[in-house]
């Protein structure tokens, strides 16, 4: 491990070097080579010649953990969702406004590269989401007892880890390849840093009673793009299951909505989605649409050879 992380850093001082040799403007550029690594709990970090510094591999890391869905919110008009790759904030973006979302999104929490899933922590769940007291609760709470510890839900990587002053206490956020992103909030400590690789199942906190919070518990966030949706749209925390798709549309960010209730109407030829019914195949609904199955395939993230559940819905253009 350590002879791989010299082996890395050889290369990039050697990159560095060519590129300072090959520049025909060496007095102008600023001098970019490290003078010293450390290695830390975030990573290498590199530090510079005027004392700033950065991580290794952090500048090129623009946040997006999923292409597929990345493309789709943020090509589309109706989306145009942005992303940051911020750890010193919550919200990375505070314009990816739900309400204008028209289409429905076929979200795979989990797929082949990333098939593990983890309850955060198997507790008695104390409170739902929705509205609870006059305000908006964007999670559930799970009782444990203050250093007992907390998994991460899925793949992913640490975007955040700090104590967060406006009421979550100590609050880890992962960005996960599935899009989603959980938050972890009131842990007595943190066991994992910004940038860090975390697997499903690793434990990334212990739990506590910080920030605004009333005995110990876990508030547990799911989040598309910075908005909160019922967790338990996706998991099943008495059995210990997590479903494998989740269908986003404007409807699963208002309290008590349900995922699979996307639209009202029929079949509709302008449509941009289409609700798998039986005897449908991709190639019934690429003619139905006008399009093709490889382009079916592509807009939903799928092979021609997987196969087609009812009440699925695929994104069709
Ligand atoms: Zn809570």
């Amino acid at each position: 491990m350590a002879l791989n992380t010299t082996e890395t850093m050889r290369k990039f001082l050697l990159i560095a070097v060519l590129f300072l040799l090959n520049s025909s403007s060496i007095a102008q550029v600023p001098c970019l080579l490290p003078i010293d690594t450390v290695e830390t709990a975030n990573g290498t970090m590199l530090i510079y010649p005027n004392r700033t510094w950065a991580f290794l591999g952090e500048d090129e890391f623009d946040g997006v953990m999923n292409d597929a869905i990345h493309e789709m919110v943020s090509s589309d008009s109706t989306y145009g969702f942005k992303t940051k790759w911020d750890h010193n904030s919550t919200i990375t973006c505070t314009t990816n406004e739900v309400n204008e979302i028209e289409d429905t999104l076929w979200l795979c929490v989990l797929d082949t590269a990333h098939m593990g899933f983890a309850i955060p922590f198997k507790g008695r769940m104390t409170s739902k989401y929705g509205y609870r007291r006059g305000r908006n609760h964007n999670g559930v709470d799970i009782d444990l007892e203050t250093g007992d510890t907390i998994y991460a839900a899925f793949d992913g990587k640490v975007r955040y880890s700090q104590f967060h002053h406006k009421g979550f206490g100590n609050l880890i956020i992962i960005r996960h390849y599935n899009g989603l992103e959980t938050y972890y909030g009131h842990a007595s400590k943190l066991l994992a840093a910004p940038n860090q690789e975390v697997k499903a199942g690793d434990p990334i906190a212990l739990g506590g009673n910080t920030g605004r919070s009333t005995g110990s518990h876990l508030h547990f966030e799911v989040r598309f793009y910075d908005n909160p949706i019922n967790p338990e749209l996706i998991f099943d925390f008495k059995q210990e299951d997590v479903k494998d798709n989740l269908l986003v549309h404007r409807g699963i960010f208002r309290p008590g909505s349900s995922a699979t209730v996307y639209h009202s109407g029929s079949y509709d030829k302008s449509s941009s989605s289409h609700k798998i019914r039986s005897g449908d195949t991709l190639g019934k609904i690429a003619r139905m649409y006008g399009t093709s199955v490889s382009s079916l395939c592509r807009l939903n993230g799928m092979k021609e050879t997987d196969i087609l559940h009812i009440g699925q819905v695929l994104r069709v253009r």
